[in-house]
């Protein structure tokens, strides 16, 4: 807490005590002259600690806490003219001018808890929430006014609504406070709290005070006094630090959700509260005419509740169906190839990736065969693509059947194949398996219009973990080793050897040079534009954009991300590189703000090195506090790999980020290693559908099949899709049909400096 912050809390506290305890003691003279000096001095800590909460608060917490200060500051108002007008006038139609000011308060912070609700609630949901809260103040409302109406024998209307009025607002803005926690599962924090005492504490003090003036007690008492001032403190405190953020913490949100369910009964308890009351001590016709509205009202709400829910639930089990029927089809037609029924390369790429896990838990060895047909492309052109596929499919089928049950064989792409031989007893057992499959092919294939044919192979050789400790290059060692196998002649197999002491030498370079390129500020970033496309009208709005990194040897030499981000995730150098990304992508964000150009949303890549690093949310709230960025403008990009591992752990990372409210979104969805079923409980915003399925659209159907699943499946889980690679008209038009609102690609636009980026921003307003 700031220094000011804590000195207005001790002053304002000090006089609420001193003249709490003094005011019983002296004259009647001094009494009202004590009372109002402790009330002014209290409001105005309150309405200065609100300040300072919107004063200090982020871009987002400034929409709500303006509301808050607005309120106090008039209720500060209020004060001071109450003040004036106890001294001038006394009490008389004078008051009400500052009965106005009061009366502000509760409905400034009901707009601003409002304000935040509308913020942070899912879009789905709002509808619901919204008519929940509703249903409860209202019942909260019409109990407090057939009870007061009960307690009152004025006839004066204006005196009569000014008096109801306090409750009623008051009142609201407290119940809102109390709900809004369940509604967005807010972590319990103590201004949170404090702030929705505080209304409720006024709201109460305020009725009863009202109750005594209606029933001819004039002198309120010291503790109420006292109570009005606590109250007002709680509430200066609340405004300060009332803040968004989500919990994390499961059995808090398990909580959460028993309350959320229980909110319709609640509100039905009072609205049986009302009536019970108007039976028993209503006699009044105003008050049988207000109990009769508040059950009138929430009946209609419970009902438009009602309906909602089951429309939502209805969705749900649509979309739930539509799903897992995805989800079947989509693993059959995203793991196996169609022609051979072989495991393809995104499939085994996930086999292998846990063959290396077990293989190191157990300490044992593994081999992996790329085989590349010599030849084939002749083949195919002069046999034509039927004959050539038919040839691929009896080849496969011949060494699947001489292959182990355990050894992984699966289609790479094109005329590549892949085996992986796990527990491997030593080389010679991998090169025998090389032979053998050499010796299949040598016996012709029997092809419809060509007859019989033969065809060699050249097999490369990585072995685990000899050559490499991870999936991607145990593969890239192989397929080095099956080009060796070409150039020795063909129809051969070789193993992968000496490269490794060469590359790791060009490593450890590499290594040096990206961390000097970080003080030398050889790196920068990139904008790609983010679009939104109507089919309808054609229309394209520039929505956002996305940061890619670029690396500046020299002003010739520029390097892309994929030679060297992959590397830097290696040696960890990811870090630093990731958190210079981030607060530059912010940086160059506060520039464009600070230009008056339209608030551009920003997409950055986030490793998933970055995600599981201890200091990284801390980074991500600093910079977007430092360089006053909204999290809703920021969209973090991840891959599947990166929550698919360490799933919970994951689940957390993501919730916490939720809280700092930034949008999450999946990136190169679909050539990932996740289950689409596993995605549907995580705290996601948004899928991009991977280049690798959009670049044959439309002449690879199966690439057609597994986008508009991609999309059918997002628009399932509610989320927003983006179409990455966009290159053609064509490929826009497809994705549109399908239901897809953003891309991206050259076809918009290639990614451009941020000097070119800034030109664009400026013509488009
Ligand atoms: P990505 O996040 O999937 O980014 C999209 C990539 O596709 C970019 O390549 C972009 O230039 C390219 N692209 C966009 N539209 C088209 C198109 O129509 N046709 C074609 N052929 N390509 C298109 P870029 O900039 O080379 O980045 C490659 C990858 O490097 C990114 O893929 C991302 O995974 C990674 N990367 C880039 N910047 C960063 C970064 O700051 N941090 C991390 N961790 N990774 C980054
Ligand atoms: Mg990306
Ligand atoms: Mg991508």
């Amino acid at each position: 807490m700031r220094f000011s912050a804590k000195a207005a809390l001790w002053i304002a506290s000090g006089v609420l005590l001193i003249t709490a305890i003094a005011a019983p003691l002296s004259p009647d003279l001094w009494k009202a002259s004590l009372d109002n000096i402790r009330w002014t001095v209290v409001c105005g800590a309150m309405a200065y600690l609100a300040w300072l909460g919107f004063y200090d608060g982020n871009a987002d917490e400034r929409r709500y806490r303006r509301w808050f200060f607005l309120g106090t500051l008039l209720y500060f108002i209020g004060q001071l003219l109450w003040d004036v007008l106890s001294y001038s006038s006394g009490w008389g139609t004078l008051a009400y001018v500052s009965d106005f000011f009061y009366l502000m308060l509760g409905p400034c912070c009901l707009v601003g808890l409002l304000v935040a609700l509308k913020m942070h609630v899912e879009k789905v949901k709002k509808t619901a929430v919204l008519l929940d809260v509703a249903t409860i103040t209202i019942s909260v409302i019409g109990l407090v006014l057939v009870f007061y109406l009960s307690h009152t024998n004025s006839d004066h209307w204006l005196q009569m609504s000014v008096l109801v009025l306090y409750p009623v607002t008051l009142l609201s803005a407290a119940s809102l406070a109390i709900l809004i926690n369940p509604i967005l599962k807010l972590k319990p924090t103590t201004a949170n709290y404090l702030f929705a005492i505080g209304l409720l504490m006024l709201g109460v003090n305020w009725m009863q005070w009202n109750v005594n003036l209606l029933n001819g007690v004039l002198e309120p008492g010291t503790i109420l006094n006292a109570s009005f001032s606590v109250a007002d403190l709680c509430i200066g405190v609340g405004a300060m630090g009332w803040h968004y953020s989500a919990t994390s913490h499961s059995s808090l949100i398990l909580f959460y959700k028993r309350i959320q369910r229980g909110i319709p009964l609640v509100a039905m308890f009072f609205g049986v509260m009302t009536l019970i009351t108007l039976f028993l001590v209503a006699v009044d016709p105003a008050e049988k005419i207000v109990a009769l509205v508040t059950a009138l009202c929430m009946i209609t709400l419970a009902m438009t509740r009602q309906s909602l829910l089951l429309r939502d639930s209805e969705l749900l089990v649509e979309s739930n169906a539509k799903v897992v029927a995805f989800s079947e089809q989509y693993e059959q037609l995203v793991n196996y190839d169609e022609l051979t029924g072989l495991p393809n390369r995104r499939l085994f790429q996930d086999r292998l990736v846990h063959a290396i896990n077990m293989a190191e838990r157990h300490q044992y060895e593994l081999a992996l065969l790329f085989i590349n047909m010599d030849r084939f492309k002749s083949i195919n052109n002069s046999l034509g693509h039927a004959e050539g596929d038919l040839l691929l499919a009896q080849l496969a089928n011949r060494i699947q059947s001489k292959l182990r049950a355990q050894d992984t064989f699966a289609r790479w792409g094109g005329d590549e194949f892949v085996i992986l031989i796990e527990r491997l007893d030593s080389r010679t057992q991998a090169a025998k398996v090389a032979k053998n499959i050499l010796k299949l092919l040598e016996e012709p294939f029997d092809l419809p219009k060509k007859g019989s044919v033969s065809i060699g192979a050249s097999i490369g050789i990585s072995l685990f973990p000899f050559d490499a400790h991870d999936h991607a290059r145990l593969v890239r060692c192989a397929d080095l080793a099956t080009y060796r196998a070409k150039k020795k002649g063909r129809n051969n197999h070789q193993f992968y050897t000496s490269e490794l002491t060469l590359q790791a030498k060009s490593r450890f370079n590499l290594d040096a040079k990206m961390r000097k390129a970080l003080k030398l500020g050889q790196y920068e970033l990139y904008y790609q534009p983010i679009m939104e496309y109507e089919e309808e009208t054609g229309e394209t709005t520039l929505i956002g954009a996305e940061a890619l990194i670029r690396w500046n040897i020299s002003e010739q030499e520029v390097i892309s991300p994929n030679d060297f981000i992959f590397y830097a995730e290696d040696s960890g150098l990811i870090l630093p590189i990731g958190k210079w990304v981030f607060e530059q992508g912010c940086r160059q964000l506060a520039m464009w703000d600070a230009q008056g150009l339209e608030q551009l949303n920003l997409s950055i890549n986030i490793s998933p090195v970055q995600l599981h690093d201890p200091n990284f949310i801390e980074y991500v709230r600093r910079a977007m506090k430092d360089y006053g960025i909204a999290g809703a403008r920021l969209t973090l990009e991840i891959t599947e790999g990166a929550v698919m591992k360490q799933e919970d752990k994951a689940t957390d990372i993501l919730l916490e980020l939720k809280s700092l409210g930034v949008r999450v979104s999946i990136d190169d969805f679909g050539i990932g290693h996740s289950s689409l079923a596993k995605l549907r409980y995580l705290p996601l915003d948004e899928l991009k559908v991977d280049r690798a399925f959009v670049k044959d659209i439309p002449d690879n159907k199966d690439d057609m099949e597994i986008a508009s699943m991609i999309v059918g499946m997002a628009k399932g889980l509610r989320l927003a899709v983006v179409a990455e690679g966009i290159e053609t008209q064509e490929q826009l038009a497809f994705f549109a049909k399908k239901g897809c609102e953003r891309y991206q690609g050259y076809l918009f636009s290639r990614p451009q400096s941020a000097e070119n980026f800034s030109k664009l921003l400026e013509l488009k307003y």
